[in-house]
């Protein structure tokens, strides 16, 4: 740590504050020393502008020293943003050494959105003065008269209120009777916490007063919420977000798909009277750089948003809350890696706030922190208002199998026309975008691949291409094949989305059918558009991918099929079992949350598979056990610790030799002791780390990059980011285009 001394130190010391310790949003991890100019004031969490190298960048102070500060280049300004808050700061400086990742990169996901837009600007608002225009038209004396008489307004909007063009407001300036005023910051109402109370059941009002307990402490307090899908934990924890805005406070809901969706910010609304300030990466860089400065000061109360609302400037956190904790979708996969799960919880132990993790089916590593009561544990076992549980089944696809070339079995088939002849909407789910996974010669086998990465090609029929869905290279479907040339040989191997559609179609012509997939043309706008039309019942059968499940509430929806409940089971990731029993649950969860009940069909073929039994039987409790004791055997996560290092270039040899490299000098033992390395291919003992690899990366070339991975598994008690950091220090340095990425407890391995 660089931070030398506070700014009280130096109103102490005996030499006048002139060198301020400034990180810049570069990919290092020490602070650098600038000169304070006698003009310029600063203090720690400053914005300041300095040149680094040859070119100019902003900074923000991290700390102040003493001394003279000659030679050292100055602090050329101050720039005018609200300062990052020190628990900002140490929590940047906590997740930096959790990711051994370098400080100047954790700076940019906190700072670059204040600066990207630039300075706000200032706005103007126009206010008449009472002398006559020049020439009095029809439009200009609409505009005068459309004037409201209390509060000066923009440009744009009295062109609106008037309907005349921007240049006739213009000559009604140039001419004196309109003049430009400053108006103040934009204010937007403030969220009331007692704007509509919903009636609580018993179970529910249980939980929200401990949540509203914890929120009114501002003490560091973990919370798993966990309730059934549709048992109002959203209504519960509102509750929470009540209480601490009552209490003056901030809150901020973490989402994993908060641009999808339009019926949260509708809820909170109707909660709480405005919507919340939303936040993820779909919003203009002017806009985010207003909701970056309102959090700072103190302005916005409630932010809703994607992970990267971790990191904002925010006065007074009273409450984080996690939405759907389990989700894959909080972890970053670039540039800082981390969790936002994970983090958030740090963040409130820094803020000493409480942070409530919600899920119907929440992590083993939540689940396991809230059974040795580091967490408190709150939980809704049944839906609201007596709605029931959808009903699940298996069709066991041993016995009934789909017809060749078809992915609907005739149970499926029969329950679709049943609920579409009852008037009920109907959802079919398959994680598999496209229209086939893969594309084969029939006359020589030729397969379609991509030139770019070891994946096979995907068919997408609206898009008439073969798509690769690793790095996005698209090249037309032929009507020959490439290798032999034979005309009409090309075969779609296996089902996407698309492909499913037709089936539907054909089984069903009169439906009003959708599509919905993340790749579809009209992006998120038209995602949103369509979630909220699934919900208002405009269609009677969806056919989607993961992006379905996620949280939404389709009151119509009264069947879920789903067409492979055995994908990702079989993909050798520890944490296959885990995500599939999360996913699916979600998804047969969004059935029967109306009025009527739901149902979901599982088409599988292993169905004694503990997943699908533990989500037939409804017993989670025991497939919860079952899978933490498996993890506790492995010593994997959260009973051990793991990092993912990943070696990439663009030559082969070179970026396995470099992984080999790293693996010699990371099973070196440390010289001062520390942690004990097992031999390699030795059986690791229980204080041993262990290295594991290199081995090719399960995608082995992306983007033509070739990738190379090391596995460390430590005892949970070592010190993972010193071995990491040991190791890259030891190791080689990178050359060419070689690159090494670090990933503290990956997701998937
Ligand atoms: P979850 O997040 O647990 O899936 P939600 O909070 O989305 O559940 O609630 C499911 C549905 O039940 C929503 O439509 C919600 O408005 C309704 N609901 C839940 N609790 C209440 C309540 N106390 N009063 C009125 N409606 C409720
Ligand atoms: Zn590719």
């Amino acid at each position: 740590r660089a931070r030398a001394h506070e700014a009280g130190d130096c109103a102490r010391g005996p030499e006048p504050c002139a060198v301020a310790e400034v990180l810049v949003p570069v990919a290092v991890d020490q602070t650098y020393s600038y000169a304070i100019p006698p003009e310029v004031r600063v203090a720690p969490g400053d914005f300041v502008a300095v040149p680094l190298g040859a070119r100019k960048t902003y900074g923000v102070v991290w700390g102040l020293g003493a001394g003279s500060g000659a030679n050292l280049k100055r602090i050329e300004s101050r720039l005018d943003f609200p300062p990052l808050p020190e628990k900002l700061r140490d929590f940047l400086d906590w997740v930096a050494t959790w990711t051994v990742a370098p400080r100047g990169m954790a700076l940019r996901m906190a700072a670059h959105a204040a600066v990207e837009a630039g300075a706000e600007p200032v706005r103007i608002g126009l206010r008449a003065t009472g002398a006559a225009p020049a020439r009095l038209t029809e439009a200009r004396r609409r505009a005068l008269a459309s004037l409201p008489a209390d509060a000066p307004v923009s440009k744009a909007e009295l062109a609106r209120l008037a309907g005349v063009s921007a240049s006739v407001i213009d000559a009604l300036i140039d001419d004196g009777a309109l003049e430009p005023v400053a108006l103040g910051p934009e204010k937007t109402a403030a969220p009331d916490p007692d704007f509509y109370r919903a009636g609580l059941s018993d179970a529910q009002e249980q939980a929200a007063a401990a949540l509203r307990e914890a929120a009114r402490q501002h003490e560091f307090k973990p919370i798993l919420l966990e309730g059934v899908t549709g048992s109002g934990k959203t209504e519960v924890y509102f509750e929470a977000v009540a209480e601490a805005i009552a209490a003056g406070g901030q809150v901020l809901i973490l989402m994993p798909e908060i641009a999808l969706t339009s019926q949260f910010r509708d809820r909170f609304a109707r909660r709480f009277g405005v919507p919340p300030a939303e936040w993820h990466s779909e919003l203009t860089p002017r806009r985010r750089a207003r909701v970056w400065r309102a959090a700072a000061e103190g302005e916005a109360k409630v932010v809703a948003g994607a992970r990267s609302a971790l990191f904002l400037p925010f006065q007074n956190l009273r409450l984080i809350v996690v939405d759907e904790e389990h989700e894959a979708a909080y972890k970053q996969e670039e540039g800082v890696i981390y969790h936002a799960r994970d983090m958030a919880v740090v963040r409130a132990r820094i803020e000493r706030c409480a942070v409530v993790l919600a899920s119907a089916t929440p992590s083993i590593e939540t689940r396991e922190n809230a059974r040795q009561g580091r967490y408190g544990y709150l939980r809704l076992a049944s839906r609201f208002a007596g709605r029931q549980m959808p009903a699940l089944k298996a069709i066991d696809l041993r016995q009934h199998g789909a017809a060749r070339g078809k992915w609907i079995s005739p149970p499926l088939e029969e329950a679709l026309k049943h609920n579409l002849a009852q008037g009920e909407q109907s959802l079919l789910f398959l994680n598999r975008r496209g229209y086939a996974p893969l594309t084969l010669c029939r006359a020589c086998g030729h397969k379609f691949e991509c030139p770019n990465c070891s994946a096979w090609l995907v068919e997408h029929r609206f898009r008439r291409a073969l798509v690769c869905h690793h790095c996005g290279h698209v090249e037309r479907r032929p009507d020959v094949c490439p290798a032999c040339g034979q005309a009409d040989t090309l075969s779609a191997c296996g089902p996407g989305v698309e492909r499913l559609a037709e089936e539907a179609a054909a089984l069903a012509p009169e439906a009003r059918l959708l599509v919905l997939s993340s790749d579809m043309p009209g992006g998120t706008e038209r995602m949103r558009a369509e979630l909220q039309a699934i919900a208002e019942q405009k269609f009677d059968l969806v056919i989607g991918t993961q992006l379905v499940a996620k949280g939404h509430n389709f009151p119509h929806l009264t069947l879920v099929g789903v067409v492979d409940a055995d994908i990702g089971l079989s993909n050798g990731d520890p944490r296959a079992a885990e995500r599939t029993f999360q996913l699916l649950n979600q998804v047969a969860g969004r059935a029967g949350r109306g009025e009527k009940p739901g149902r979901a069909l599982l088409q599988t073929w292993q169905p004694d598979h503990p997943v699908l039994r533990a989500l037939l039987s409804g017993d989670f409790e025991r497939f919860y056990a079952e899978e933490t004791d498996a993890r506790r055997l492995a010593r994997l996560p959260p009973f051990g610790r793991l990092a993912g290092v990943v070696v990439s270039g663009s030559d082969r040899a070179a970026a396995e030799v470099f992984a080999r490299a790293l693996a010699r000098a990371a099973i070196r033992p440390p010289e001062g002791g520390g942690w004990s390395v097992a031999a390699p291919g030795a059986f690791p003992g229980p204080d041993d780390v262990a290295v594991y690899g290199p081995v090719e990366a399960p995608i082995a070339m992306v983007r033509g990059k070739y990738r190379f991975r090391l596995l460390i598994k430590a005892p949970r008690k070592a010190n993972i980011q010193a071995f990491l950091r040991a190791m890259r220090a030891r190791g080689p340095k990178p050359v060419k285009d070689l690159k090494v990425s670090l990933d503290v407890d990956p997701q998937s391995f």
